[in-house]
């Protein structure tokens, strides 16, 4: 026999043309701050419809300056879903702003009107800045309905989308992609190599609003600027920025994977599909992450919901029964209020859907460079290691 290539969660898909822009990029007059820089930020906000987008050294620098850049300080509140990417809620905290967790919806994992009012009820009498619903996995939100209620607090929404590039929704009749910011000040992505497009670090913010897209740029380089009609050796700081820019190496990488993102979508989209059609004789043991109303995703992530207690299993031993057989899995996400230090600072909190979602969520091997019986191989063994 031989032996399989490991299948991890997720993992980046690099071809001949994108190491070629690379090479391209390192032998071109800027290695960063150039104008590679620019037509990335361009063709990003093209394809999601946004009209303007700001490239940042990862996606938690986005969210940072999305906190910086809106004015959440000391004395605001951000409201979080307990299950999300540590960032979510940790750009709050960099800002001096108090975290206020959501729950999720159990079978989605995604905060929902119901969620959001329920946390707007728990931060009463404070002053709620901004609301930071996540698209996790790719599905998309039920963005109408949380803006009606973040307006109604005089919150600003602030989608953290890194798992929804190339996803899009339709709400009522009103068609939607993620990060056209229809219904939000900003949108959030990250091009980490597990997510759905690769530069290695990089994150990208979008948004409609030209003053905000201004405030991002300087912030996210010292926040310096050059006064028009003044003496070309000239900077002023207004307030003090960092020093988060995407150097063109990678913004390089990005275009060039960036023009695969519809064929990636498309194969995400097929391979998803195999993995429905294949799980569906395991439910209700095991069964997909419901997809909410109205989302169409490209999915980040192939999370499934078990039942181990039905089927006689720990999640540990499925997890080590996986990996023996090559097949990697992962847990998304451990609900941040549970984390030692949100425990501390705000004490114990009883969130029964992130409770369930958590008690039961595996993410399986999801990425456009899997075959079709890498699918038939990860549910064999998904079979296996539940006794089916
Ligand atoms: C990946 C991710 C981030 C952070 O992005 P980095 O580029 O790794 O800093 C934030 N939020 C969510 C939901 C993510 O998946």
């Amino acid at each position: 026999m031989t032996a399989r290539p490991f299948l991890p969660y997720g993992r980046q898909t690099i071809e001949d043309d994108d190491v070629e822009a690379v090479v391209a990029a390192l032998r071109a007059d800027f290695l960063t701050t150039g104008p590679t820089v620019a037509a990335f930020e361009t063709a990003v906000a093209e394809k999601v419809g946004a009209a303007h987008a700001v490239a940042a050294s990862n996606g938690t620098a986005t969210l940072h300056l999305a906190m910086m850049a809106l004015g959440v300080g000391e004395g605001d509140v951000c409201i979080v879903p307990s299950v999300t990417f540590l960032a979510t809620a940790n750009c709050a905290r960099y800002v001096g702003a108090e975290v206020v967790f959501a729950d999720v919806d159990p079978d989605s994992g995604l905060m929902t009107p119901g969620t959001l009012a329920d946390a707007l009820k728990r931060a009463a009498g404070r002053r709620v800045k901004a609301v930071l619903p996540v698209h996790l996995r790719g599905d998309v939100v039920d963005l109408p309905g949380l803006k009606a209620l973040a307006d109604n607090a005089g919150a600003v929404l602030v989608e953290d989308a890194p798992h929804a590039l190339g996803s899009t929704a339709v709400f009522g009749n009103e068609a939607m992609t993620v990060g056209d910011c229809r219904w939000s000040a900003m949108a959030s992505f990250s091009f980490h190599p597990v997510k759905t497009i690769a530069t290695g670090e990089g994150g990208m913010l979008t948004t409609n609003d030209a003053e905000l897209a201004a405030r991002l740029r300087s912030l996210r380089s010292h926040g310096m600027s050059r006064p028009a009609g003044a003496d070309p050796w000239v900077y002023e700081m207004a307030e003090p920025g960092f020093n988060y820019r995407l150097p063109d190496i990678n913004c390089a990488l990005g275009l060039a994977q960036l023009a695969k993102l519809d064929r990636f979508a498309e194969r995400r989209r097929a391979l998803a599909a195999r993995y429905d059609e294949l799980l569906t004789p395991l439910g209700p043991t095991v069964r997909l992450a419901r997809s909410p109303e109205g989302s169409r995703p490209v999915l980040h992530l192939l999370t499934v919901l078990i039942d181990f207690a039905g089927a006689d299993a720990t999640r540990a031993d499925v997890v080590r029964r996986l990996a023996e057989q090559g097949v990697g899995s992962q847990v998304h996400y451990i609900p941040v209020h549970t984390q030692p230090y949100y425990r501390a600072r705000y004490g114990e909190l009883d969130l029964p859907g992130a409770r369930a979602w958590y008690e039961r969520c595996l993410t399986l091997p999801l990425f456009p460079g899997m075959a079709d019986d890498d699918v038939d191989r990860v549910v064999d063994a998904l079979r296996d290691a539940l006794g089916f």
